[in-house]
């Protein structure tokens, strides 16, 4: 069947084939697309959910059981705290956009990015070269089919300069994004209406918990806080070794400000994430040798802040070695992700990793690289995040909760070391400073040693003075507390773990599998065929008869025979030809196909 056809002309890639194929055969299709559908909301049909539980399954292979990870299923509903701590409450958002006629909501971003790419494919038809397929949503498209948009030469620095803010466009703040609308006159494509400055809109759902209403609550967004708010009892599991990853497939929301991209934007979508904790002392992984001479195409921060886009082939090994990537276990990751992609059929002539760019980055996170697949929807497409998130997750949650988020590493070589210790008059303290007290102490225990040693000398001459963090002056005497020089043997070393984190979106991924899959002949376009590998195929095999009636007993052995191994097999008897039979079939991306013949 499709895999093991030769000889093929293949047609152009064609996306209006592709759906049609997709839509007919119902891989998926909108919610509740009865009631009109919702933006964002897609369920899967049969094909689509077998090939979604396969890929699943081939993750779970290649990561969880490979890697012996511990696996976890915590729950989507989130207590409005958790994100308070994690950060997701304060800075989980994108830029919006409203048309100020219509009131119309646009991503910041993606018009910039849109309107861009447009004016550039014009300008590239006005100089006779064929234009590239532009990136843009289809119901814009389709507007401008209509009116039929002119061809338009732009000057060279025009094209230099849009070039580089399209390099750069992750990297802009949203008042950035509000002057490059205004610098280069980009209006709503739909109306041609201005923009309104860009506003912050926080991307979590909202709800609450219980019947009072007072217990607010969020959606997750990603799955990772299930994982740190657990990691204590990982850690205990784990024999309290480190490293060890853990690892989550599950269900995550996101209110997107205006999702017209299919799959590849929604607000409903299956996460797979893996947290891996490491000792920030020691980022070398034991299996990196395994993966050292793996070739990726590269596209590092320094390229694109240049105003470029273009990749730079390297092992993983150079990468690291030259620092190019930060440390051993987060190239480890970027190569094993490559390996998963390539393994369930993404081409890897369209798939490279893209650095964050400093503003791009979370603030904590010391490196971070996105796998990138190229797609006709969205040209370089983020699927897998792969991000050095620091000691950010498990320091903020242990802060909040008062909960150690630590692990206690037994020396075995004791560690003697002498530093100023502060022992506190717990009464007078308590006495002079009251409620301030805690907080007082808190930004004193944190105080490094040069500034210790400065408010010693200060005490020794009668008082010194601390500063909290609300600007408020506090008047310390050796009444209060004393500062002494002390020996210390250390038996035990404890530290807050780093986090490396590969985050798969499995929709995105399955949306560029099926377009790296699809193809059909030149003398039979109307045919579509999905090449899809076999571990991911939803049926490995077709049975079919030559002829209906005659084989029943047969076809029951060759199917018994293939469910009792383990493959799914579907049985086609019906009375269409086989060459529509297989033609059905090609389409579900079927790999194998056994037809029974008259010579059985
Ligand atoms: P992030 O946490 O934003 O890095 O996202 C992790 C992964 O989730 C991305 O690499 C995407 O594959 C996927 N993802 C994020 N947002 C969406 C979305 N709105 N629709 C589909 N997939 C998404």
């Amino acid at each position: 069947m499709a895999n093991i056809t030769v000889n093929k002309t293949v047609h152009p890639f064609d996306r209006a084939r592709l759906e049609s194929l997709l839509s007919r055969r119902f891989f998926y299709a909108p919610a509740f697309e009865i009631y009109g559908g919702v933006a964002g909301l897609y369920d899967y049909g049969p094909p689509g959910s077998s090939l979604n539980a396969n890929i699943i399954a081939e993750w779970r292979k290649h990561f969880i059981v490979e890697e012996h990870m511990l696996e976890l299923d915590t729950t989507i509903m989130t207590p409005a705290t958790v994100f308070e701590t994690s950060g997701h409450v304060a800075r989980f958002a994108d830029w919006m956009v409203k048309d100020k006629v219509t009131g119309d909501v646009l991503r910041a971003d993606h018009l910039v990015k849109n309107v861009l790419q447009a004016r550039l494919a014009l300008d590239k038809e006005a100089r006779g070269f064929a234009a590239e397929p532009v990136v843009e949503d289809p119901k814009q498209k389709k507007k401008k089919d209509k009116t039929k948009v002119k061809a338009v030469k732009l000057e060279d620095a025009t094209v230099a300069e849009y070039e580089k803010i399209l390099a750069q466009l992750d990297n802009y703040s949203g008042p950035e994004l509000g002057q490059l609308c205004r610098d280069h006159k980009i209006t709503n494509p739909d109306t041609d209406n201005e923009v309104s400055e860009p506003q912050e809109f926080n991307l979590m759902f909202a709800s609450s918990i219980g019947p009072t209403g007072q217990h607010p609550g969020y959606l997750r967004p990603e799955t990772a806080q299930g994982h740190f708010v657990n990691f204590a009892r990982l850690l205990d599991f784990n024999n309290n070794r480190l490293p060890f990853a853990s690892a989550q497939v599950g269900r995550s929301f996101r209110n997107e400000i205006s999702p017209r991209a299919g799959l590849l934007r929604v607000r409903e979508f299956t996460m797979a994430e893996i947290e891996h904790y490491v000792d920030p002392e020691d980022k070398s992984h034991e299996r990196f040798d395994e993966v050292r001479d793996l070739e990726l195409e590269l596209l590092d921060r320094h390229v694109q802040v240049a105003g470029a886009s273009h990749t730079a082939r390297m092992t993983i090994g150079e990468a690291v070695d030259k620092g190019v990537i930060a440390n051993q276990t987060l190239g480890y990751f970027v190569a094993r992700i490559y390996q998963f992609l390539v393994k369930i059929g993404i081409n890897p002539k369209r798939l490279r990793f893209r650095q964050h760019m400093g503003n791009e980055m979370a603030h904590y996170a010391t490196d971070c690289w996105d796998a990138e697949i190229e797609n006709s929807v969205g040209g370089w497409t983020e699927c897998v995040g792969c991000a050095d998130r620091a000691a950010y997750d498990l320091s903020v949650h242990s802060k909040k909760t008062g909960t150690p988020l630590i692990v206690r590493q037994q020396l075995a070589q004791p560690k003697v070391f002498e530093k100023e210790v502060v022992t506190y008059n717990k009464k007078n303290f308590g006495k002079t400073f009251g409620r301030d007290g805690n907080a007082l102490q808190e930004i004193i225990n944190n105080l490094d040693e040069p500034t210790l040693l400065k408010i010693k000398g200060e005490l020794a001459q009668g008082s010194a003075t601390i500063t909290s963090l609300d600007g408020r002056e506090f008047k310390l005497t050796p009444d209060h507390l004393s500062i002494d020089r002390k020996t210390i043997k250390e038996s035990v070393r404890e530290y807050t773990p780093n986090v490396i984190e590969p985050s798969f979106g499995l929709g995105r991924i399955m949306y560029c599998l099926l377009e790296h899959s699809f193809w059909s002949r030149e003398q039979d376009v109307e045919r579509g065929v999905l090449s899809l590998p076999a571990v991911v195929a939803p049926t490995k095999v077709l049975i079919v008869p030559l002829s209906t009636g005659h084989f029943d007993a047969l076809v029951k052995d060759v199917s018994t025979k293939l469910r009792k191994a383990g493959v799914f097999s579907r049985v086609d008897d019906s009375s269409a030809s086989i060459g529509k039979r297989y033609a059905r079939n090609d389409e579900l991306g079927t790999p194998f196909g056994v037809t029974l013949d008259f010579a059985c």
